[in-house]
């Protein structure tokens, strides 16, 4: 199974790449993850990445080609992947489809805009492991800190109000002319963004095996 997971940002779709990884026995690769993870340990690609994602844009595509280039070779991806954050323009989407990497379903999860604003405004992430949470609808056990490895909970440098307006714009612009883009290759699943985890995650399963 290769999949890919369009949803604009804050609309849960980490937490659902995170579902499907362990439904189906296959990695999730979440683009913004590997990027911030280069970010903190002070890389190269960290320090070009790190300029754009404060601003709320997209780096640039023939970085993130190879990004990803790199990341498939790896031995995991041998059995199937979830791309979460991947491609997220049409020229991404171009680069993949002329790859020999085929993609099986592409899954776009809609939740509006004014949902969107309301919980990119209490999610939590981990400093050490990159989990994420919510103050009210993913709370952690232990108020500050990570459920998976105990480490210090904090909020994205990107979530603050101006660069969130930003990269939903960035979304409008630039990634939603993909569900188009699936549609027309036949590969687009909906599924709406319902108010609770579980029941999101109903609906995506339903979406994807219906
Ligand atoms: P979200 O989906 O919540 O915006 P992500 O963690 O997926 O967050 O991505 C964070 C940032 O990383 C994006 O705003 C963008 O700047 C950068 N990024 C992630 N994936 C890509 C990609 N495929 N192409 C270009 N930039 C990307
Ligand atoms: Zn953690």
């Amino acid at each position: 199974m290769r999949l890919i997971l369009l949803a604009a940002p804050g609309a849960g779709k980490g937490t659902q790449a995170e579902m499907l990884s362990e439904h189906y026995n296959i990695p999730s690769i979440s683009t913004g993850a590997i990027l911030r993870k280069n970010i903190k340990e002070g890389t190269e690609l960290g320090k070009i990445a790190a300029e754009y994602i404060n601003e709320g844009r997209l780096i640039p595509d023939e970085l993130m080609l190879k990004v990803m280039d790199e990341r498939f070779k790896q031995d995991d991806c041998k059995n199937g992947f979830i791309l979460d954050g991947f491609p997220r323009t049409i020229a991404q989407a171009e680069a993949l489809s002329a790859s020999p990497i085929e993609i099986d379903k592409v899954l776009s999860l809609e939740v509006d805009d004014e949902t969107i604003i309301e919980r990119l405004g209490g999610r939590l992430e981990c400093k050490s492991c990159g989990s994420t949470y919510h103050t009210e609808h993913k709370p952690p056990k232990t108020p500050g800190i990570c459920d998976k490895c105990g480490g210090e909970l904090g909020t994205r440098a990107d979530d603050k109000p101006e660069t969130v307006r930003e990269r939903l714009h960035t979304y409008h612009t630039q990634t939603e002319p993909l569900i188009e883009y699936y549609k027309n290759k036949g590969l687009l699943r909906v599924a709406k963004g319902q108010s609770e985890i579980d029941a999101t995650s109903r609906v995506v399963l339903e979406a994807l095996e219906a």
